[in-house]
């Protein structure tokens, strides 16, 4: 994790944006767990702001990769810098790296979201959660065969929002308005009153999620095109929006 967050600060670094550290110490059914979400700010003029988030941290688990859960959004935000360096904006463009997604040991409301629920409370306190048009998350979103779920405890108006971009790009196929319920980063920011939205694929799960074979063979180069092209010009829209 240390070599890994390292080596995002760096490429962060080359992208010109405002980088910042959030450290924190997350209670966890095995003690206390040093923990450090990764913020990359865009500022734009606005007072307004939108935040594209994931997470970098991955499943502990023996013979473990998590070249989509985890190395996905991971790759996808580095990649979407990378994209918005130098460009005009309107809004504060955040990039959010979450740590301790997964659970340290099974999935429950407090062993999981430990970077989300961190940032979700502090942005609450700071008033940077004030300030978000929206908060948009992706997570395993790099599988060849993809679909993305219409999270149903997302924010509507966000949702239809997306879904209507990705329709007028030619990619209805890989957002259906079909789903379910997802816990994921996204959640915080809900219930702290950001229009937030899930952008995750649940195809994969079936597979090889929290398998040894969620492996990069697994991903294509095409389903990062779709999903980046979608929340490039989301976020068009949304800077559009007083
Ligand atoms: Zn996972």
């Amino acid at each position: 994790m240390a070599k890994q967050r390292a080596w995002i600060q760096q490429s962060l670094k080359a992208t010109g944006c405002e980088l910042k550290s959030d450290a924190f110490t997350a209670q966890t059914p095995d003690g206390p767990v040093a923990m450090e979400n990764l913020i990359c700010r865009f500022p734009g003029k606005s007072g307004k702001a939108i935040a594209i988030s994931g997470h970098y941290d991955t499943k502990k688990m023996d013979k473990f990769v998590g070249a989509n859960d985890g190395g996905s959004s991971t790759g996808f935000l580095l990649a979407l810098a990378a994209t918005l360096q130098g460009r005009p904006r309107t809004d504060d463009v955040y990039l959010i790296f979450f740590d301790g997604e997964e659970a340290v040991r099974e999935w429950t409301d407090s062993d999981s979201l430990y970077g989300s629920r961190h940032l979700a409370d502090k942005w609450t306190r700071d008033g940077t959660n004030a300030k978000l048009k929206a908060l948009i998350n992706v997570d395993m979103i790099g599988d060849r065969n993809f679909k993305i779920v219409w999270e149903e405890g997302s924010a509507a108006s966000l949702r239809n929002l997306v879904w209507n971009v990705a329709d007028s790009l030619g990619y209805k196929a890989y957002f259906p308005r079909q789903g379910g319920a997802v816990a994921d980063d996204h959640m915080p920011f809900i219930m702290a009153g950001v229009k937030a939205l899930d952008l995750i694929d649940f195809e994969s799960q079936s597979s090889f999620w929290h398998t040894p074979q969620d492996t990069m063979d697994k991903l294509s180069v095409k389903s990062f095109d779709i999903i980046g092209a979608v929340v490039v010009k989301s976020i068009e829209q949304l800077e559009a929006q007083k």
